[in-house]
């Protein structure tokens, strides 16, 4: 993918990309999503859209050449290390830790649910670097894995996304030079809060877009398999499943585009990124386990596509911000 250009789309070609705008970036996650695998999705867009973009927007010209260059041409993934196991939804309370030491900085601590941690050159670090400065005391490094402490501990196994690997880390006394950090010390919180958008939007698109892939492969099905003597997509307890799926991927898509757009065009859009990623995975969730019905005993079975879908796509509502906590946010955003 790197040699044909889809890691970088929407890189400025100074950094080795196409010089595309977000649309695109749209287009590449719903298409993975159509190929069948969550996992491929997943993992692809850690680096093309949640560990690239904020290089380009807060890293230094070197950081840019070094990291975004070698990303952007897929001669290195990237992964992004938030998650701790004491702090998931509430990421203020970080507790892996940098210290000053010199012109560089000593990390520790340990960050779980790391995807691509296993296979990524470079990890996106969040940090607590003053424990006493509020939301100004957090720092994001750029930390090669290679680097002296950073220990790849547990492949995770889980329910679903098995084509992407899952990484528990863990980081004693990893020395970093003062160029590590991405852009400045100290804006980790507020950088971290600002690529989440990103990571909600494009996980939207993604997720709505794998639902289709199910949506589709569960229409086919249902216009061959008989029953009672008739293709059961003639019944109309399925046919009026198929409609009121395709009326909610409908409105979800709409909610995804307009947002999309906003977004694209500079605007900052909070609230709608989080209804966006919260209709996108709520609807793919009933999508695919209303796909699994259809399918029937067939729809529990591994051989069929719908059955990995259903287990691949229950992770949206949980991963970049729970269902619950983009409720808050949106809850939030009136002021209540
Ligand atoms: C397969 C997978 C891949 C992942 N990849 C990455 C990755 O690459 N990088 C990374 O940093 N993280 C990653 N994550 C972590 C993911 O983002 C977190 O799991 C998620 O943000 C939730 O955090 P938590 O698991 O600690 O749950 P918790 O924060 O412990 O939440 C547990 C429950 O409490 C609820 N809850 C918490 N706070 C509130 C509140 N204020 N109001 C109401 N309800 C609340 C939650 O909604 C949830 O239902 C991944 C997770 C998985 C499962």
């Amino acid at each position: 993918m790197g040699e044909l250009g889809l890691l970088g789309l929407s890189v400025p070609e100074a950094y080795g990309g196409q010089g595309g705008d977000y649309f695109c970036n749209i287009v590449l996650a719903e298409e993975i999503a159509r190929g069948g695998s969550g996992g491929l999705l997943m993992g692809l867009s850690v680096h093309t859209d949640m560990v690239i973009p904020p290089i380009l927007k807060f890293g230094t010209e070197e950081q840019k050449r070094t990291w975004v260059t070698s990303g952007a041409t897929g001669r290195q993934m990237f992964c992004l290390a938030m998650t701790e196991p004491d702090a998931g939804s509430d990421l203020a309370g970080t507790s892996t830790r940098a210290v000053r030491d010199g012109d560089g900085w000593v990390i520790n601590g340990s960050k779980t649910f790391i995807t691509n941690g296993h296979r990524a050159a470079m990890v996106m670090l969040l940090t607590r670097t003053d424990p006493d400065a509020g939301h100004e005391g957090f720092t994001v490094f750029l930390v090669p894995m290679d680097a002296p402490g950073v220990i790849r501990e547990r492949r995770l196994r889980k329910m679903g996304m098995h084509a992407s690997d899952t990484a528990l880390l863990a980081f004693q006394d990893v020395r970093v030079p003062g160029s590590a950090v991405l852009g400045e010390a100290g804006k980790g919180f507020y950088q971290i809060m600002w690529e989440l958008q990103a990571e909600r939007l494009i996980g939207a698109a993604g997720c709505l877009a794998y639902a289709e892939y199910a949506f589709d492969r569960a229409l086919g099905y249902a216009r061959e398999r008989a029953a009672f003597g008739r293709p059961i997509g003639s019944f109309q307890a399925i046919r009026h499943k198929f409609a009121a799926m395709a009326t909610r991927i409908e409105a979800a898509r709409q909610l995804i585009y307009a947002t999309a757009w906003s977004y694209a065009g500079g605007d900052y859009p909070v609230r709608e990124i989080s209804m966006a990623k919260l209709l996108a995975a709520q609807t793919a969730w009933e999508v695919a386990d209303q796909c699994v019905q259809i399918y029937g005993g067939a729809g529990y079975m591994r051989e069929h596509p719908v059955e990995r879908v259903l287990r691949d796509i229950r992770l949206y509502r949980i991963g970049a911000g729970t269902d619950e906590i983009m409720l808050d946010v949106i809850g939030r955003s009136f002021g209540i």
